[in-house]
């Protein structure tokens, strides 16, 4: 026979019929594992019984129908309970009273509320007066129970018994429910049975109805679509706990409260939460009274309040994290009627893992697997302060709370529709583009807005995927937010935010706020934080290089502990206003020597930058790569040359002969370099062969810089890298270049330089040929956006666009491949790589740079393929860090 109920007192026989605790947990529910868990523990936990996950699967299954024995198992662990607690259930003369609570493995909304006080009915709540001389007491616990059955398990609306408590209120002159008096709960006891003809009188069916009731909301629609968007397993199934009611509401030494054993925003260590006297249940959390700072206890109920200190450190050093607990206190006697890991911002997490450590309760390495790399993103995106998002609760300016897709805080107006958002940000303004859901057409306006918000869709929605993609903060998938395109309002209740409004949207949290909060930037020098990757950096086996191009972003980098430059891209000096016109000139040279006149006047300046890096990243690698793009990238655009042309053709007044012929000369130029194809045209290394000069000069600014730098005592290791090669030949021949001049330079200084002359792999035909690349390269690095676009065969710029976004909702690719590494195409390729170029070349130094190396899941599998670094932007660098020593720690 299938035991499909628990006492509290059972947990050592429900893990040793399923092993561990994770699935302890799977079986009974978080809070029920954690009930019986405490039990065990000898902290006070009412005595109770939780009714298994698998029965309300079978349930489900069956149609709906409980599994045969069930309630002949219930009715033993209530003879159970009876005997723990001397009561009995049903019976007047001494009454026992239970709570019915949802439980499933994940703390889910939209499962079934929670009903107190089953077991009441006339007789019994007479009796219950009786006994304990507190009719007040008896008949409030009453009332109560036939509104939550009533709205809980029944499902009648709330409002009708809202409005005769309203209405009793103001017949009493009294402010709040809790000081009704004793007639007039009587009185609303009989108005509420007339609106809820179908409340039991029998405790069993009151029972019985109640536990069905949570079986079902596991199927109900909320819980459904909780679970879709938060890609939780559907047939993980709800348990059902049934728990003696203690009483938070039996006179004025009593109360109930919520506390965490830490700051959930700050993670100072202090005991932290609110409790109310005389009150029970969900009180505390619905804000009808004001609450109490639970610090206060101390002094309200000090021997109480102590015994919930030693409470909560004891659980914690159980748990070994921070917990969130619920307490009542019944006449001076205090409760446990919950714990579980608590939740807690991102900053709080860091700071709480770090100090866990210190305190000696958990390792380094734990601390480092507690906090996620999206945490440590976290540091790196605007936030609201603490204090502004507390304030803007306080003022009732919560307007919702959605998905969390895209971290980072954002303010803007709200504009519905992507035209609009774009106009609007023209015009400078701050906008947040609202829709329902977004689609391919809204990219522009999602694009030009601070944040989007979405009233549909889940964690793989195109919004989402947008958002994270672009780095936009989003909140997605607002299910009350209704949105009226036609009348340009959104609104939540009778919350109503017209078009142009202000909203400020926290996408780490969900939180869309009506007005404009103040942003702050968290400290990334933050003791906690630098304390924690400090320690992530002794367990990675990765470096973590970063991609700079200027000497102002190696120092960014370095100081957010980067061991080098992974990806100088060379290009980027070129663009400068003042090199463009120079750099055009020696594109559109006619000779070599016109091309070599030019680049002896861009050389000076590279080296400068160079030296610049080389300075800052003393002693560390510094990967440049040689010219990469399509040359025509530099140049004017074909049509504003040609109105230029017509101008000067229109100006009779004067002789514009000589300027006419070298414009055409340009369109010339401008025409010959056009490519259909240009990610596949005349780039990278293909450059060199056919203008040697651009290499060579190149290579002479990266050595002379080099030497300068170690004339000036620093300690330079240039490593210069060969872009989209597809041949050995290519490397043997510009590596040729290469050398050429840096023995000649060093010849000339009279200084030696260690540098290194590796290639990209960025193409297919790279990666399967690498160990013949290898015998010229001597070090390889994945440049994966390329490699991506090449063995895909996509064009990023164009399928982001039009057809990947939906790929990617639709599941036909799990993810971006530009986001996160494909595994297995691209991985591949990697593999195959790796293996061809240490075979041919043992030890060689291998690390990939692109937009991957900055993404957890993408380090993880740089880890697994054995690389040696990522090089990922500065400001990823302590993602990276992270996520590297995840990987290391995953894999011991
Ligand atoms: P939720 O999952 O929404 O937190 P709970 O099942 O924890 O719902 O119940 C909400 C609140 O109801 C608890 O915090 C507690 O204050 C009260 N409660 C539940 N069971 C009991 C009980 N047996 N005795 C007294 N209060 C209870
Ligand atoms: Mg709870
Ligand atoms: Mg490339």
């Amino acid at each position: 026979m299938t035991k499909w109920v628990y006492t509290f007192d059972e947990v050592s026989e429900a893990e040793a019929l399923v092993g561990d605790w994770d699935s302890v947990r799977g079986l009974l529910g978080g809070k029920g594992a954690n009930l019986a868990d405490m039990t065990r523990l000898g902290v006070p936990v009412p005595p109770g019984f939780t009714v298994t996950t698998e029965a309300c699967n079978a349930y489900t299954d069956a149609g709906l129908t409980v599994p045969e024995g069930m309630w002949d198992q219930v009715r033993s662990a209530l003879d159970h309970v009876e005997e723990k607690t001397g009561k009995k259930f049903g019976d007047p003369k001494n009454p026992l009273l239970v709570s019915c609570r949802s439980g499933a493995k994940f703390s889910m909304p939209g499962m079934m509320d929670t009903v107190l006080d089953i077991g009441l009915n006339h007789e019994v709540a007479a009796e219950l007066a009786e006994i304990s001389g507190d009719a007040h007491f008896a008949y409030d616990s009453y009332r109560r129970l036939i509104q939550m059955f009533g709205s809980v398990v029944l499902g009648n609306p709330d409002e009708p018994y809202e409005e005769i408590l309203e209405e009793f209120r103001a017949k009493t002159g009294v402010a709040t429910d809790a000081e009704l008096p004793t007639d007039a709960l009587k009185d609303i006891v009989e108005r509420f049975l007339e609106i809820t003809p179908r409340f039991p009188s029998d405790p069993d069916e009151q029972l019985k109805l109640a536990v069905e009731a949570v079986f079902k909301s596991w199927s109900g629609k909320r819980a459904v679509d909780y679970r879709n968007a938060s890609n939780i397993a559907h047939d993980l199934g709800t348990a059902v706990n049934v728990q003696t009611m203690v009483f938070g509401n039996l006179g004025e030494d009593c109360l109930t409260g919520v506390a965490m054993s830490r700051h959930g925003a700050t993670g100072e260590n202090h005991i932290e939460g609110d409790y109310l006297f005389n009150a029970q249940g969900e009180d505390v959390v619905a804000g009808i009274r004001a609450t109490i700072p639970v610090g206060q206890m101390a002094t309200d109920m000090p021997k109480a309040f102590e015994e919930l200190q030693a409470i909560s450190d004891q659980l914690e050093l159980h748990y070994r994290d921070m917990q969130d607990m619920e307490f009542t206190v019944e006449n001076g006697k205090l409760w446990l009627l919950q714990t579980r890991d608590g939740k807690r911002t991102a900053q709080a997490a860091v700071r709480i893992a770090v100090e866990l450590v210190e305190e000696g309760k958990i390792s380094k390495e734990e601390a480092v697997m507690r906090v996620t790399p999206d945490q440590i993103d976290f540091f790196l995106h605007p936030q609201f302060s603490i204090e502004s998002r507390k304030e803007a609760k306080a003022a009732g300016n919560l307007l919702a709370e959605g998905l969390n897709v895209s971290p980072g805080a954002a303010v803007g107006m709200v504009a519905f529709d992507a035209d609009t958002a774009v106009d609007w940000a023209e015009a400078g303004k701050k906008v947040m583009l609202v829709r329902p859901e977004t689609k391919p057409d809204d990219v522009h306006g999602m694009l030009a807005a601070e944040g989007i918000v979405t009233s549909r869709g889940g964690r793989t929605s195109h919004a989402a995927l947008v958002a994270r993609q672009f780095g936009k903060p989003a909140v997605v998938g607002i299910a009350e937010l209704d949105i009226d395109l036609e009348g340009r309002t959104m609104s939540v209740g009778d919350r109503v935010v017209a078009e142009g409004d202000f909203v400020s949207i926290e996408g780490t949290s969900g939180e869309v706020f009506v007005g404009q909060l103040p942003t702050v930037i968290p400290d990334i020098n933050d003791r906690w934080l630098s304390t924690l990757l400090g320690w992530a950096d002794e367990f990675r086996r990765l470096r973590v290089l970063a991609n700079a191009d200027y000497p102002v972003d190696a120092k960014r980098a370095l100081e957010y502990g980067a061991e080098g430059i992974g990806l100088c891209r060379t290009e980027h000096m070129f663009f400068e206003a003042e090199r463009l016109p120079t750099v055009q000139r020696m594109i559109l040279a006619d000779t070599t020597e016109e091309r070599e006149e030019a680049l002896d006047i861009l050389m000076p300046m590279q080296r400068g930058d160079f030296r610049g890096l080389f300075e800052a990243m003393s002693g560390m690698p510094v990967i440049i790569r040689m010219i990469d793009p399509p040359l025509h990238e530099f140049l004017p655009a074909q049509g504003d040359l040609e109105h230029e042309l017509h101008d000067l053709e229109k100006d009779t007044a004067a002789s514009h002969d000589a300027e006419i012929k070298e414009i055409e000369r340009k369109i010339g130029r401008v025409e010959g370099l056009h490519e259909e194809n240009p990610m596949l045209g005349f780039r990278g290394v293909r450059l060199g062969i056919l203008m040697p000069e651009i290499p060579k000069m190149q290579a002479r600014a990266i050595i002379e810089a080099a030497c300068d730098a170690k004339e000036n005592g620093f300690d330079p290791k240039p490593e210069i890298m060969i872009p989209v090669s597809i041949h050995v030949k290519e490397i043997e021949r510009v590596k040729g270049f290469i050398v050429e001049v840096a023995n000649e330079v060093m010849a000339a200084r009279g200084i030696e330089v260690e540098y290194q002359v590796g290639t990209m792999v960025e193409t297919p035909r790279a990666a399967l040929t690498a160990g013949p690349l290898a015998r010229e390269a001597e070090f390889f690095s994945f440049g994966t956006n390329d490699l991506t676009q090449t063995t895909f065969a996509i064009s990023r710029d164009d399928a982001e666009k039009s057809f990947l976004i939906k790929y990617v909702e639709d599941g036909i690719l799990p993810v971006n491949p530009f986001q996160t590494l494909d595994r297995l195409g691209v991985g591949g390729l990697i593999k195959i790589a790796v293996e061809g170029g240490r075979a041919q070349r043992p030890g060689m130094e291998i690390g990939i740079c692109g937009e991957h190396g900055g993404d957890p899941e993408s380090v993880a599998l740089c880890h697994e393929f054995g690389l040696d670094y990522v090089s990922c932007s500065p400001f990823r660098v302590p993602v990276a860090r992270l996520a590297a020593a995840h990987a290391a720690i995953n894999d011991a």
